[in-house]
């Protein structure tokens, strides 16, 4: 059984393999719902070169129980987050450049593919703006899940896409990159991208949320 420690290493290396981000930007959390204990990524560490002993775990409470490094500069928005969110065990921050394209415009995304019904439901919606590293970024964020929706543009900065475990957030993060590429390439042909009916959207979603890992 991998630790979470190893669960959060991993996910970062897949995370800087697949140009979700660049250099050390963009991080990631996960959470171990049994004790409540929150793994976060390390501060601007090459994520291909860390290692367990790099990973500082806090506890449900937010203070920290293991680990020497310092954590991301965005712990206390993964770690407000998971606060406020119970359903939430994982959260991938990405500087992705698709996302951040609509972030620099302040543009929520909708759901235009099948994919990004499935994974993230109607929306993506543009948070308010926070800069990064402060507590009122986790608000702002946590404010557009707490209202029901899984991933959040991030206004001149990047997404943050939230799942039940890191699976099913790498999952919703490339739905979010993916949609928010081919929603930029629709408007820079002049056309307008179709929103996918939100009934049908709901339908999507509930069969993948019910199906998922069968
Ligand atoms: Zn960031």
């Amino acid at each position: 059984m991998p630790t979470y420690e190893k669960n959060v290493i991993d996910a970062a290396k897949n995370m800087a393999r697949q140009s979700l981000t660049v250099s050390t930007w963009g991080n990631i959390s996960v959470r171990d719902p049994k004790t409540g204990r929150i793994y976060p990524t390390p501060s601007g560490m090459n994520y291909q070169k860390c290692v367990e002993d790099d990973i500082v775990v806090f506890n449900a409470q937010g203070k920290r129980v293991k680990g020497k490094r310092k954590p991301s500069i965005e712990k206390d928005l993964h770690l407000h987050i998971l606060q406020r969110n119970p359903w939430v065990n994982a959260i991938i921050h990405t500087h992705a450049l698709h996302s951040s394209i609509l972030a620099a415009a302040h543009q929520s995304l909708p759901a235009i593919t099948e994919e990004f019904a499935q994974t993230l439901g109607q929306a993506a919606p543009c948070s308010e703006y926070a800069i990064p590293g402060t507590p009122l970024l986790g608000e702002n964020v946590s404010k557009v899940l707490e209202a029901g929706h899984r991933a959040a543009i991030l206004p001149n900065h990047g997404a943050l896409v939230a799942g039940e475990d890191i699976k099913i957030a790498f999952r919703s993060c490339f739905a979010l990159e993916k949609g928010a590429e081919i929603y930029i390439r629709i408007k820079s042909m002049g056309l307008e991208p179709k929103v996918i009916s939100p009934d049908d959207v709901d339908h999507m979603h509930r069969f993948f949320r019910n199906s998922y890992g069968q």
